[in-house]
């Protein structure tokens, strides 16, 4: 036995000091073959997808290391949904879905592997997408006695059904994950979570005209996010999305609005607002505006913190 760390580098430093027997990066190397030294001399077994946890490396056992040889990703196209091995880290599965303006709820690092998914993926996305857990679609792999699985959502009954539950939350105790199919989401980080229509209160005495907006999008100056058809385009960001502009109010209040209503009524050269009305004097853009709040800071955090 000797020090792992010139064999597996892994992220979790407990793990990178484990004195471990072996490392091997096929799942068939020693479930399949009953011959083969591993199957004689197996003991217990731990799997490493990111290695970000002390449980892919102990002292004294066997690392699958799946990052070799399960690190495969794939979208497809015509349903979004993203196939990925069980060794694939999270920043690999963002970095390939950015290609592609698809995105997935992982957490607050790229560091992490399969293993987030498996285990739940709590994600600052979750309100909005669920757990990690629950965007999966598919699912390949081999129980501890060594049978082979691949299962799809809603496609399974009896046995297969209660593997199927078992699997999405308990994979790591009894099974080997070699492939995972994932739903993606659109990838636009602010709109990608607001609903298709919402309403936000317009007050404003001037506006941004269609035709000039479009051809700045065309010429690949601005990225048009929102459109109303008596105000026009209301948000739209920068190319580099570096500055992000709201022209409705989506930070008033009721009493804000009013106030401003009553204001302009005085000075008589400015259109009352739009999207709200003023005889039933009801809030219907605070999810809008805490959503896209909320998406604006996890942009941020990602672009800051994660790259
Ligand atoms: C910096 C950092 C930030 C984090 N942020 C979040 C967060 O925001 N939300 C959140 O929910 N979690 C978060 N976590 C926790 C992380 O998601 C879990 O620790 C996760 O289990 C790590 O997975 P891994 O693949 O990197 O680790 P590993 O150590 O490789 O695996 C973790 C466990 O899963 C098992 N496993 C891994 N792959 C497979 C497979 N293919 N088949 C079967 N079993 C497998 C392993 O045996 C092990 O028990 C964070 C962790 C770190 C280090």
């Amino acid at each position: 036995m000797k020090k792992n760390h010139n064999l597996l580098e892994v992220p979790n430093i407990n793990s990178k000091d484990a004195l471990f027997k072996k490392i091997i990066y096929n799942v068939e190397d020693f479930l399949l073959n009953d011959e083969s030294e591993l199957t004689k001399e197996f003991e217990h077994l731990c799997i490493c997808s990111g290695g970000t946890t002390s449980s892919c490396a102990k002292n004294g056992l066997i690392t699958l290391d799946l990052r070799k040889n399960y690190n495969k990703i794939h979208l497809e196209k015509e349903t979004n949904v993203v196939t990925i091995g069980g060794g694939v880290i999270m920043g690999d599965l963002m970095n390939y879905l950015e290609k592609h303006n698809r995105s997935f709820p992982i957490g607050l690092s790229k560091l992490p592997g399969a293993g987030y998914v498996l285990t739940g993926g709590v994600s600052p996305l979750s309100r909005a997408y669920g757990l990690a857990i629950d965007n999966i679609e598919s699912i390949k792999g081999f129980l501890g006695n060594g049978t082979f699985i691949s299962l799809k959502k809603n496609q399974t009954s009896g046995d297969k059904q209660l593997i199927w539950e078992a699997i999405k939350g308990a994979a790591p105790f009894f099974s080997i994950i070699t492939e995972i199919g994932l739903k993606t989401i659109q990838s636009n980080p602010l709109m990608g979570t607001q609903d298709d229509e919402f309403i936000c209160p317009q007050s404003r005495f001037a506006g941004l005209p269609d035709l000039d907006m479009e051809k700045a999008q065309t010429e690949g100056k601005l990225n048009l996010l929102a459109y109303g058809e008596n105000v026009g385009y209301t948000i739209f960001e920068t190319n580099d999305q570096k500055q992000l502009m709201h022209l409705g109010h989506p930070e008033y209040t009721v009493h804000r609005i009013i106030s401003e209503i009553n204001r302009d009524k005085e000075k008589g050269d400015v259109p009352p607002p739009e999207n709200f009305d003023i005889n039933s004097s009801k809030t219907a853009w605070r999810s809008h505006r805490n959503l896209l709040f909320q998406q604006w800071l996890w942009f941020c955090y990602q672009q800051v913190s994660l790259n």
